[in-house]
C-alpha cells in the first residue's frame, strides 16, 4: 500500500481573466519514508498540487475538478473539515517557502511550536512546552531560545523553527515547498541537510518542491518533472539523471552548469511557460520543443513507461 497516491488530479482557478488550468490530470505515488522531488518552473502547478493534497485550495476561486488524493487509502478530497484538521499538522505537515511569513511575529517560537503539539497530541500545555523544547533542540536551536520572538532569529534560524513546527508531531508525510529558496545560499545546504537527517530519523516521507535539480540530486529517491500542470517525466532520480528523455527535462539539464562537462555556452530552454488560461492544443510544450513534430500540435501525448518505473509523456515514445 502506497502512503500517498494521487490519481487524475485536476485543479483550476476561475478568475476574471479566464479559467487558470493549474493542475491538469496528474498521477503520483509515494511510499513510506520515500522522498520525491517535484521539479518545474514557476507556474508549473507544483504548489497547487501540494495545497490540494492538504485540502487547502481556497474555493472560490480554486476548484478541484476531478481526481483522488489517497492518503493511507483514504481520499482526502472527500474528507470532512474536521478530519482534515486532524490530518493537517499531525499526519501531513508543510514547510512553506518563506519563514518570515510562516511565523506569527507576536508569539514566542516556543508557544508556536507548543500550540500544534497541544492540539494534535491532546496533552497539557506544560507537556506541550516540554516537547517544544525538544523539537527546538532537534533542529539545532538551544532550548533557552524558546521564549524569543521570530524577529530575534536570522532567516536560516527562522526556517529551522518552521521545520521544528512541521516535525513536532512526527508526521508521516512532509510537503516542503521550496524550503531553501528564501535563504542565503550559504545556509541553504545546511537547512536541506537538516531536513534530510530529520526525515531519515523519523522515517517521514517527503515531497520536496523545487525548481533546482541540484537540490533534488542531494536529497531525493524519485523525481517528477512538471510542466503546464502535468507530470511529463517521472522515475528514480538516477534514471532521470542518466537518461533524461523528455525534451523539457533534457532542456533543464542542458541549462545547468556542471564541473565535469566543458561546454562553451549553456543551452537555455527557449520561450516561456504557456499562459495557463490558454494552454496550447496537443502537447503543451510544443511551442518550445526543439523536437516538435506536426502531430505534436494536435495530439495530446499520453504517459508511457520507457523502462521499469521511468515514465515519459511525449509523442517521441509512441
Ligand atoms: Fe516535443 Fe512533441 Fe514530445 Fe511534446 S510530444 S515534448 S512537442 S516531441
Amino acid at each position: 500500500m502506497s502512503l500517498l497516491e494521487i490519481k487524475g488530479l485536476r485543479v483550476q482557478y476561475v478568475t476574471d481573466d479566464g479559467v487558470v488550468k493549474a493542475v491538469n490530470g496528474i498521477d503520483l505515488k509515494l511510499e513510506p519514508g520515500e522522498t520525491l522531488g517535484l521539479v518545474g518552473e514557476t507556474g508549473a502547478g507544483k504548489t497547487t498540487t501540494a495545497l490540494a493534497t492538504l485540502g487547502m485550495i481556497q474555493c472560490p476561486p480554486g476548484e478541484i475538478v476531478e481526481g483522488e488524493v489517497l492518503f493511507e487509502e483514504k481520499d482526502l478530497l472527500k474528507a470532512s473539515k474536521k478530519d482534515m484538521r486532524q490530518i493537517r499538522g499531525r499526519k501531513i505537515a508543510m514547510i512553506f517557502q518563506d519563514p518570515m511569513t510562516a511565523l506569527n511575529p507576536l508569539e514566542t517560537v516556543g508557544d508556536q511550536i507548543a500550540e500544534g503539539i497541544k492540539e494534535h497530541l491532546k496533552c497539557t500545555l506544560r507537556e506541550a512546552h516540554i516537547e517544544a523544547l525538544k523539537a527546538l533542540e532537534r533542529v539545532g536551536i538551544p532550548a533557552e531560545r524558546a521564549s524569543d520572538y521570530p524577529h530575534q532569529f536570522s532567516g536560516g534560524m527562522k526556517q529551522r523553527v518552521v521545520i521544528a513546527i512541521a516535525l513536532a508531531c512526527n508526521p508521516t508525510l512532509l510537503l516542503a515547498d521550496e524550503p531553501t529558496t528564501a535563504l542565503d545560499v550559504t545556509i541553504q545546504a545546511q537547512v536541506l541537510e537538516l531536513i534530510s537527517n530529520l526525515q531519515a530519523e523519523l522515517n517521514t516521507a517527503m515531497i520536496l518542491i523545487t525548481h533546482d535539480l541540484g537540490v533534488v540530486s542531494d536529497t531525493c529517491d524519485k523525481v517528477a518533472i512538471m510542466y503546464a500542470g502535468q507530470i511529463i517525466e517521472t522515475g528514480k532520480w538516477k534514471d532521470i539523471y542518466l537518461k533524461p528523455s523528455h525534451p523539457y527535462t533534457q532542456g533543464l539539464f542542458g541549462s545547468i552548469p556542471t564541473l565535469d562537462k566543458d561546454v562553451e555556452r549553456l543551452q537555455p530552454i527557449e520561450g516561456l511557460m504557456p499562459d495557463p488560461t490558454n494552454l496550447p492544443e496537443g502537447c503543451a510544450f510544443h511551442p518550445r520543443c526543439p523536437n516538435c513534430m506536426e502531430q505534436c500540435k494536435h495530439v495530446e501525448p499520453q504517459t508511457k513507461e520507457i523502462s521499469e518505473g521511468h515514465f515519459v509523456r511525449c509523442l517521441l515514445f509512441g
